[in-house]
């Protein structure tokens, strides 16, 4: 199994795992469609690496749920799916880096989603003389995504994503209100989501290629058998 066969268009020469030692990266971020299973993918790979996982997503919908000033703000972008302001999302990504159990390590899903933010993101680790390790690009074609994505739920209490299909929630769950479906996983948000990954996220993995720091991972197929591809493509 070639955990570099993902489909889509041909990388650039030596864009993948080229030459450097992914099997030793500490610093990380994880890249690729929503519904792609990142999150899932990220809460598996920074247990077995111990470093923090940093998503923004998460960080979003945790001050949306905590009523604060910012997810009061940031709901309004989300529920629509768009992206939250550049500005304040760097600095939520900032502020998330400097806890203590970053200090080892981190993996950044859903971030950054555009080139300022990237910019931003390099500019903000070289200041720290702790530049990105390794970008793992999780591929999964759009149709499979909207499957994916709208038979996706969430438990409200500690974050679990659940498939309708392939992994349903507890029906006692559900029907307690406690395991629901995002407001941003329904029809026009999912769309509005895809159009911004292609337009404005996609572009980053070139960037990233570039860098030698890409490693592509397919993301079709079982959590487990995703998982191992990752854990193969770290070299780890
Ligand atoms: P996710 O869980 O990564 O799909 O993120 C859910 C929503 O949070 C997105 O649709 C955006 O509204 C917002 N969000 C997450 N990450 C970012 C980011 N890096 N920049 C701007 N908005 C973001």
């Amino acid at each position: 199994m070639s955990s570099t066969s993902a489909p889509g268009p041909p990388a650039a020469p030596g864009a993948q795992s080229a030459g450097v030692p992914k099997a030793a990266a500490r610093r990380l971020l994880i890249i690729g469609p929503q519904g792609a299973g990142k999150g899932t993918q990220a809460a598996i790979l920074t247990s077995r690496l111990a470093i923090a996982m940093v998503s923004t997503g998460d960080l979003f919908r945790a001050n949306v749920g905590g009523g604060t000033e910012l997810g009061q703000l940031a709901k309004k972008y989300m529920d629509a799916g768009e992206l939250v302001p550049d500005e304040v999302t760097i600095a939520m990504v900032s502020t998330r880096l400097d806890e203590p159990d970053a200090v080892p390590g981190f993996l950044l899903d859903g971030f950054p989603r555009n080139a300022a933010q990237a910019a931003a993101l390099t500019e903000l680790l070289a200041g720290r003389g702790q530049p990105l390790e390794a970008v793992l690009h999780l591929t999964l074609p759009d149709s499979r995504i909207v499957s994916r994505l709208s038979g996706r739920r969430v438990d409200t209490r500690t974050g679990r994503n659940y498939h309708l299909e392939s992994d349903p929630p507890p029906a006692a769950d559900v029907e307690a209100g406690f395991v629901v479906q995002r407001d941003d996983d329904r029809p026009a948000a999912i769309e509005r989501r895809l159009q911004i990954f292609h337009s404005q996220t996609e572009p980053l993995i070139q960037l990233y290629a570039d860098r030698d720091l890409l490693v592509t991972v397919d993301g079709r197929g079982a959590v487990s058998e995703v998982a191992e591809r990752v854990r193969d493509a770290l070299g780890g």
